[in-house]
């Protein structure tokens, strides 16, 4: 399903340039399957796709190995780091199908 999703990175201030990771300096981006996980107040703090779930920190969007359903004490439960929400969608569809 695709849902229009104001950015959160830019909290309210539409200044996202194009180096945001969510929306690319659109300021709003089709979620697009992705489903954002949003706290009490209403803040955005991470993304779900496909039951993985994602966390923005800073400019960049990461995936835990352990959300892909490896053990969270596994020597491979690394912490990878995506650019865009495109490049995290193709990662997850790719290790789901594995
Ligand atoms: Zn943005």
């Amino acid at each position: 399903m695709k849902t229009l999703i104001v950015c959160p990175n830019h909290e309210g201030n539409f200044d996202c340039t194009p180096f945001c990771s969510l929306c690319e300096g659109d300021q709003e981006f089709y979620s697009d399957g992705v489903v954002a996980e949003e706290n009490t107040k209403g803040e955005i703090f991470a993304y779900d796709y496909k039951g993985v779930t994602i966390r923005p920190e800073g400019n960049q969007l990461t995936v835990w190995k352990s959300a892909l359903g490896y053990s969270l004490f596994s020597p491979d439960n690394k912490k990878y780091f995506f650019d865009s929400l495109d490049e995290v969608k193709w990662f997850i569809e790719y290790e789901l199908t594995k």
